[in-house]
């Protein structure tokens, strides 16, 4: 596939200001404008932004024609409020999710109570599936208690996205316990898999392949982003837990000035993206930090954006920013 014809999607966070929340949509419109496959939506372990999550799901599903993802977590749910959830969201018209588990509130070590009902990400995309199955044939009605076989016959109406990590989870053992978790959630239902941050190609490509030998049939996208400053290089590698590419944190660090390094970012992440997409890629998807000017000048970069999204690298940027993630 060439640049051209790449696919491309974009993840955005709920905003935590009122001064974000202003700007969010000027921003949404502008990375619908470039007709992604998707825009995600990251949604706070716990619930912490269920509603923030949904506003800006909302946005972009009557403001835009480009169709909303949900991230959704499962960590310190207990069954009956996921259940209630995902019902939420799938009355939004929310048709597209990213079950994740999310990471246990601080203090709370892995298999202790307080993690809820649904233990793994696998159970939380069965249970996406069978609530879109109990409420499917009759709009509204929710049918409980499907059997297990009729669950199975809805599944193509949800897209159910899951976590991949090329370069592996923090509390994983081996790069095999990743893919076993990657077949775990493919047997749930999972149809896609979106990557965890990585700065190497080979690393994506290694993964892939590994994953398609184990048996994992469905497309696994890589999540690339525009590291354009050094303070945001070390937010990304503290939630990412990556390694440091020390060649960019160099370049970023002795680079004097905001423009130099916005192009330094661009430029890195561009040259990855063309990497990807020639190595086989399924697309691109990108982390946008809500500000869509570094994402769409990536893009451009690459020749990915349609010639009709009226969009050039020199779009301006979004003037409210707040404190990353
Ligand atoms: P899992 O894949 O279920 O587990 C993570 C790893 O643990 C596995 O890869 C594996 O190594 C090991 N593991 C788990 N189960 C098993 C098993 N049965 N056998 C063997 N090994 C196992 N967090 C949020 O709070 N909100 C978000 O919106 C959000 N969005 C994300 C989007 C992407 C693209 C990514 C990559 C991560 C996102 N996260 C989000 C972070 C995610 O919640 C954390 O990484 C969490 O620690 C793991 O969630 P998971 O769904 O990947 O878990």
């Amino acid at each position: 596939m060439s640049c051209t014809e790449a696919r491309f999607s974009f993840e955005l966070y709920p905003p935590r200001t009122d001064r974000a929340a202003a700007a969010l949509p000027g921003t949404i419109d502008r990375l619908a404008a470039a007709r992604p496959d998707f825009i995600s939506v990251t949604y706070g372990a716990g619930g912490s932004s269920r509603t923030a999550s949904l506003d800006v799901l909302r946005y972009i599903l009557e403001h835009t024609d480009v169709s909303a993802m949900a991230h959704l977590t499962c960590v310190g749910s207990s069954h009956e409020e996921a259940h209630r959830l995902i019902r939420e969201f799938l009355d939004a018209g929310v048709r597209r999710f990213l079950a994740v588990r999310g990471d246990p509130p601080e203090g709370l070590a892995e298999g202790e109570d307080g993690i809820g009902d649904i233990r793994t990400t696998a159970e939380l995309v069965q249970l996406i599936h069978r609530v879109q199955a109990e409420r499917a044939p009759y709009g509204e009605l929710a049918v409980p208690g499907l059997p297990a076989q009729a669950v199975l016959e809805h599944r193509e109406h949800v897209q159910i996205a899951v976590a991949a990590f090329p370069n592996g989870h923090p509390s994983s053992h081996s790069v095999s316990q990743d893919i076993d978790a990657l077949l775990a959630k493919q047997a749930a239902g999972a149809n896609l898999g979106i990557t965890q941050l990585f700065f190497h190609a080979e690393d994506y490509f290694h993964f892939a392949q590994r994953a398609a030998e184990a048996g994992v049939t469905f497309p696994i996208l890589p999540g690339i982003m525009p590291v354009t400053s050094p303070a945001r290089l070390k937010r990304m590698l503290e939630l990412s837990g990556e390694d440091l590419p020390s060649d960019l944190a160099i370049e970023l660090e002795v680079e004097p000035t905001d423009e130099g390094r916005r192009e330094i970012g661009i430029a890195w992440a561009a040259r990855l993206g063309e990497r990807l997409i020639a190595g086989g890629a399924p697309g691109l998807h990108l982390y946008t930090f809500n500000q869509h000017e570094a994402v769409l000048s990536v893009l451009d970069r690459i020749g990915a954006l349609p010639a009709t999204s009226g969009i050039a690298s020199t779009t301006p940027a979004n003037p409210a920013t707040e404190k990353e993630p």
